[in-house]
């Protein structure tokens, strides 16, 4: 088991050759919620291994949120909502496309919507990865869950997402500054190694680097 923050675990899904990737569980009082889906049998197998060792079941999972609409992030949402029955959320940008390719319902979200989980979880859309990419921002955690918004390296370094991934490249690369408008220490990214303190620093930096800021 990973747990990070209080209530807040990381699950890798990374298999051998392929990018680094991660999916979160959230254990709230008021339910779990699920970021991101992964893509593999496998990751079905570590969300529920995961789960298991909180204590907790597939229809614990309340509510499934996706930060934007690319298969490693959804490929196994429609097995997730036959295992769970969990409601589905992501921004409303990326909900058709979602739709389309899961054949899963799903509710679109605006930016600054506050969810009730886990003291509130804040929608930040930062498009240009996709339409709808968007970052989960959880204040009492003073964490932000970036999915691919930003990537890091072995070391944590972060950097824009690759263009070869991203619909409008510099439009990602732009709306990066969107996250100083939060306060946050930690930071998780789908790919790449997390930062646990001084994120928004990092953040800062990335965007002074990039020449965004
Ligand atoms: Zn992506």
């Amino acid at each position: 088991m990973v747990e990070v923050l209080k209530g807040v675990h990381v699950i890798d899904l990374s298999e051998e050759g392929g990018l680094p990737l991660e999916c979160y569980l959230l254990n709230c009082d008021e339910g779990v919620v699920l970021i991101d889906t992964g893509m593999l049998p496998s990751a079905i197998e570590r969300i529920e291994a995961e789960l298991r060792a909180m204590g907790k079941k597939w229809d614990d999972i309340k509510v499934c949120l996706i930060t934007h609409r690319h298969g490693d992030h959804i490929r196994n949402l429609a097995r997730v909502k036959e295992l769970s029955g969990a409601e589905v959320m992501a921004h409303e940008g990326d909900v058709g496309e979602i739709e389309k390719a899961t054949g899963v319902e799903v509710k679109g979200l605006k930016h600054g919507e506050r969810l009730p989980y886990c003291g509130g979880i804040e929608v930040v859309h930062v498009p240009g990865h996709s339409e709808g990419n968007c970052c989960y921002y959880l204040p009492e955690r003073r964490l932000m869950i970036a999915g691919d918004t930003l990537f890091a390296d072995e070391e944590g370094a972060l950097s824009p997402p690759p263009e070869r991934y991203c619909l409008d490249v510099e439009q990602a690369r732009r709306e990066i500054k969107r996250l100083l408008d939060y306060d946050f220490d930690v930071l998780l990214v789908t790919h790449g190694r997390n930062t646990m303190r001084d994120a928004r620093e990092k953040v800062r930096e990335l965007c002074e680097k990039i020449g965004v800021a």
